[in-house]
Order: C-alpha cells, then structure tokens, then sequence
C-alpha cells in the first residue's frame, strides 16, 4: 500500500501504536491486514466481546486478544473500532479518560450515542465516519452537489445493498447519501426522509428523499442515489467488492488523527472534500 497521504511522518522514529477494537470481526480482521502494509502504523492491542472464545490468543507478536478496554487501550495513540454501537461508545469513554485518539466506523448509533461521542470527542480527537472509502465519500460530494444543481425537478431515491448478516438498516452509508441530498437542496433529512412505502401510500411527497434497502449473501455493500425526473433519471453508483479499501481509509484516518487536538472530525478534512465553491 503507498503510504502517501497517511500523515505520518515517515522519519517517525517509532510507529504510532494502534489498538482495534472488535479484531476477530469481519472489519477487524480488514484493519489488521490493511496495518500490515504500513510501516508508519503497528498493531499494539487487539480487543473483542467479553467471553470471545478466541481470548488470550497471540494475534501478532507480543499482542494477545484482549476483553478489558483500559488494558488494551494503555499505551496506544490511536484506537481503529468497527464493532457494535455499545461496545464502541464503551471503548470510547475509556479512550476518552486516556487521551487516545479514535477512529470509528461503526455504524447503527442512536441520537442519544452520537451525542455521548460528540461530547467524548471535546476530551479526545475523533472521526466516526458511516463509510471510511475514498470513493464513496467523493460519492456523497457528487451527491450533495447533484441534488443542488439539479433542484426539484428530480426526485431522490437511493438503493443499498448489503450481505445477509448486516444488524442495522439502512446503511449508515445510505443515510449519508440521502443526508447530502438534503444539504444539497437546503432542507433536514429528518424532514424528508421515506424508509418505508406499503399499502395505499398515496402519492409521493414534494422532496421526499427514500431509501430502499437489500439484504443478502456476503456483499460489502453497493449503494446507488437516483434522480428521477420527468424522462429522464440520473444514477451515481458505488459498489464494493472486498472491504479492503473500507480498511485503507480507516488506517488512513488513524495516522493522519493521531497527535491532533481534540475534536469531532469529518472524513471530508481527512480526504480534502470539501463543497464546490
Ligand atoms: P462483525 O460482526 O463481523 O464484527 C464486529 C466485531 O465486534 C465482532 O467480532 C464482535 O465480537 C466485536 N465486538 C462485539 N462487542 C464487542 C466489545 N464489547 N468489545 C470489542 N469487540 C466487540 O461486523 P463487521 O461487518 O466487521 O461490521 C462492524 C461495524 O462496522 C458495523 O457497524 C458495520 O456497519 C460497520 N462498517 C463500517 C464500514 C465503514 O467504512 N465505516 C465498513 C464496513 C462495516
């Protein structure tokens, strides 16, 4: 993997020392082989759910899976989770007492725990981020800047895709997508928003935003953000096809955050996306 644009100096003397959390998962087991390519990087602390049957065994030299995150986080600069909203938000408050620095892609949160981390962000540096790939995240820059030029003429409707074992829909991708349809137009997603459509719905509302959600087999995730208008319909798609490049960006987003000061920060500062002038 280059190394450029991970934000670590690469005459660093020793590497930034990583801690992932929910290792043994199907994200963890990404961000372990994605710091193997990056010297800049080293995996410190391995941590998994109380009761993991694999606790206690040697994930890479000298670091064991572990269940307590005060032990695991100890001496790390930066954490790297994809794991379940509580586990995160129980690994972030220790984190926070710590002064490490934490990347999150776990998806799934409620109002009340993006909140808790918003304020454990103020004590620590912080990115949570529905989508750590570059190429969705320049998706939902096309996204937001489609809805704006195109105006109401176009009705928004975004399609996700996901493997069977997924716990929380829609993605928190989708929502993204659709919450950069609304910025675009000006207007609240929470204003907007139609997950469901049966029975007699009647007709569609003036600038609903839907999201129609799949589920099955092992995909890693495809979303598609349509604008239907009157003949014609424009589609912005990504589809992945492994979660190497999901693991990439966090690892990106890990050396590039560790040593900043404290606060909540977008993906966009990490990858230069900003909105169109
Ligand atoms: P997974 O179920 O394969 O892995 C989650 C892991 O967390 C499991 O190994 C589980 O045992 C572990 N875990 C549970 N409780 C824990 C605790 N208290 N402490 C430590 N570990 C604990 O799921 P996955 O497919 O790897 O996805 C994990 C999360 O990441 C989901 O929310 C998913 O939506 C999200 N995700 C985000 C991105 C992104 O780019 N932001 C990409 C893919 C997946």
């Amino acid at each position: 993997m280059s190394t450029e644009g991970i934000g670590v100096p690469l005459s660093a003397a020793s590497p930034v020392r990583v801690c992932v959390v929910g290792a043994r998962g199907r994200m963890g087991e990404a961000v372990r082989a994605a710091l193997d390519e990056v010297p800049e990087l080293t995996l410190a602390a391995a941590l998994e759910a109380a009761g993991h049957p694999e606790l206690g065994n040697e994930l890479a030299p000298g670091v064991r899976l572990g269940d307590d995150p005060k032990a695991a986080l100890a001496g790390c600069d930066v954490a790297i989770d994809f794991s379940l909203p509580a586990a995160t938000l129980a690994s972030l408050r220790v984190a926070a007492a710590a002064g490490v620095a934490y990347v999150t892609g776990t998806t799934g949160l409620s109002a009340d725990e993006r909140d808790e981390l918003a304020a454990l962000a103020q004590r620590i540096p912080v990115i949570h981020a529905a989508n750590f790939s570059t190429a969705v995240n320049v998706l939902a820059w096309l996204t937001r800047e489609a809805a704006r030029l195109l105006g109401a003429g176009f009705d928004a409707e975004l399609l996700e895709l996901h493997h069977a074992a997924k716990r929380d829909a829609p993605s928190g991708t989708a929502l993204r997508l659709a919450a950069a349809v609304a910025e675009g137009r000006g207007t609240t997603l929470e204003e907007h928003l139609v997950l469901e459509r049966a029975g007699e719905i009647g007709a569609r509302p003036a600038g609903a935003i839907g999201i129609q959600t799949l589920r099955g087999g092992d995909n890693p995730g495809e979303h598609v953000v349509q604008f239907v208008g009157t003949g014609e319909r424009l589609e912005l798609a990504h589809r992945s096809i492994t979660r190497d490049h999901f693991a990439r960006g966090a690892v990106r987003a890990a050396g590039w955050l560790a040593g900043r000061p404290p606060g909540l920060v977008p993906i966009e500062d990490v990858l230069g996306l900003h909105p169109a002038a």
